[in-house]
């Protein structure tokens, strides 16, 4: 973390989990641990269905709500689809763009990531574009290139003036749900190099105000060790973010000065 140039984000990532009641609940025990992050903040990317009564839930805290996906459309014939002005409408800030689910299981690729991080900078919203490399790709030493690829392509056609709204989240395939987690080290290299490419494209000044979050089975117990690398700049969690007191002590760990 390096609260100088940029935020502290700690991120829960509820995939399809919690009904609006839960929701409702969660946010409540939540809002007094949040008010605490004055160095950090908090985001809960829920189920477009319940959006609705999470922005209610988190109105007047420190907690902003998060979507898990958005269309690249304004409108139109996307059956199913929900577009980024639509969230923006609802009251979402943040949307999580090209994670590896849904790489894996709707087919998105680098180039539909790039579409949905445009669109979703163009309605006002920011994105949390995720990155991250498969266990075989790490055995096979390709990691730092594919992740300089997945970001590059992500950018494409992002000014640098759209880029302090843009979060990237490093997220290894192989640490999502497996209860792996990246060492420290492993995480603050990817986030390093993934600081370089923005450097590279926009900038030192540019680089230096983006949070890079890293996301995989981070939990109450490694937080602290993960966040304590300059490149990491928060989290993106998603099983240890089902429990408001998990969550809590997470952001906790990430609130420091
Ligand atoms: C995620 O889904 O983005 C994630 C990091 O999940 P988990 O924390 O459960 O590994």
């Amino acid at each position: 973390m390096n609260l100088r140039y940029r935020k502290t984000i700690i991120a829960g990532n509820w995939k399809m989990n919690l009904n609006a009641e839960a929701a409702k609940q969660f946010i409540a025990q939540l809002k007094p641990l949040a008010a605490e992050a004055k160095w950090c903040d908090v985001v809960l990317c829920v189920p477009f269905l319940q959006i609705p009564a999470a922005v209610k839930a988190a109105k007047g805290t420190k907690i902003a709500i998060g979507a898990q996906n958005c269309h690249f459309e304004t409108k139109g014939a996307y059956t199913g689809e929900i577009s980024c002005a639509m969230l923006a409408e609802a009251g979402v800030k943040y949307v999580i763009i090209g994670h590896s689910e849904r790489r894996r299981d709707c087919g998105e690729t680098d180039r539909l990531v790039n579409q949905k991080v445009l669109a979703a900078l163009q309605a006002g919203l920011r994105p949390i574009i995720c990155v991250g490399e498969t266990l075989e790709m790490r055995d096979n030493g390709v990691t730092l290139d594919l992740v300089r690829m997945q970001v590059k392509v992500a950018l494409r056609g992002v000014m640098q003036d759209q880029l302090r709204r843009v979060t990237i989240a490093y997220e290894p395939i192989w640490a999502i749900g497996t209860g792996y987690t990246a060492t420290a080290e492993q995480a603050g290299e990817v986030g390093g190099c993934i600081r370089e490419v923005l450097r590279q494209n926009y900038g030192a000044r540019a680089a230096r105000s983006v949070s890079i979050l890293y996301g995989g089975s981070m939990n109450t117990s490694n937080a602290a060790t993960l966040l304590a690398q300059p490149d990491v700049d928060g989290g993106l969690i998603g099983g240890a973010s089902l429990n408001a007191e998990s969550f809590g002590k997470i952001i906790e760990a990430a609130n420091q000065e």
